[in-house]
């Protein structure tokens, strides 16, 4: 099954995602994780996407289509994945459509002062992934997956936090629509507790 997640950032994509992967064992592809990688790398495409993603802005179109298109090459791409923030634009929708059939989008719903509080507290890991909440970490500081330390990310701080968030509005939300109107959207509300969450969408997936 190939899978959208798609939400405002801090919606728990990324949370799940890695949740819902592991119980359906697919890849998780995350297009943050990989543009935060190439930016720590060094590599071309990392120096492209560094100033929008610290601005809080999209990286272009065709460069993270690019990215997409490669990755889903991929063999361990051929029994399904979880696309996490991609697409986040209508022309990234409509060159996927050209790339690859997707079964259902998950909306994660979640109200913008959540996804605040939810921002200013996630810590982590860049080596794998995985994501946590500061007030869930009793002062850990390194990754319970992989023992990397934790970070903060750049584009997590205050103010970029809201150009991300009209980012959102303006140029993901529209796709909401785009996927409704094609019959494959599906809407979990994102407040509640992870736990709950994964089983509302696991259920979802598996009607
Ligand atoms: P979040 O999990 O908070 O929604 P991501 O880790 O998915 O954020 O993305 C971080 C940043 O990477 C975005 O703010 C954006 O600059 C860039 N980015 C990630 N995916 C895309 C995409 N599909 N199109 C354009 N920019 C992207
Ligand atoms: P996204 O990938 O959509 O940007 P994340 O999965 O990174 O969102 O989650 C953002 C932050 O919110 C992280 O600190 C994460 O630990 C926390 N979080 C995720 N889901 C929940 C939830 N259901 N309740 C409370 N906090 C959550
Ligand atoms: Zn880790």
């Amino acid at each position: 099954m190939n899978i959208i997640f798609l939400g405002p950032p801090g919606a728990g994509k990324g949370t799940q995602a890695q949740r819902i992967c592991a119980a359906l064992n697919i890849p998780q592809i995350s297009t943050g994780d990989m543009l935060r990688r190439a930016i720590a790398d060094q590599t071309p495409t990392g120096l492209k996407a560094k100033a929008y993603m610290d601005a809080g802005g999209l990286v272009p179109d065709d460069v993270i289509i690019d990215i997409v298109k490669e990755r889903l090459q991929a063999p361990d791409c051929a029994g399904g994945y979880i696309l996490d923030g991609f697409p986040r634009t209508v022309p990234q929708a409509e060159a996927l459509e050209g790339i690859a059939t997707i079964d259902k989008v998950v909306e994660l719903d979640v109200a913008d002062e959540k996804l605040i509080q939810r921002i200013s507290g996630r810590r982590v890991c860049l080596k794998c992934g995985a994501t946590y909440h500061v007030s869930l970490l009793n002062g850990a500081t390194t990754c319970a997956n992989c023992g990397e330390p934790l970070i903060q990310r750049e584009d997590d701080k205050a103010e970029t936090v809201l150009n991300r968030l009209k980012s959102y509005h303006s140029k993901t939300a529209p796709l909401v629509d785009f996927y409704q109107a094609r019959g494959k959207l599906v809407k979990i509300d994102g407040a509640g507790d992870m736990d709950a969450i994964f089983a509302a969408i696991l259920k979802e997936l598996q009607a």
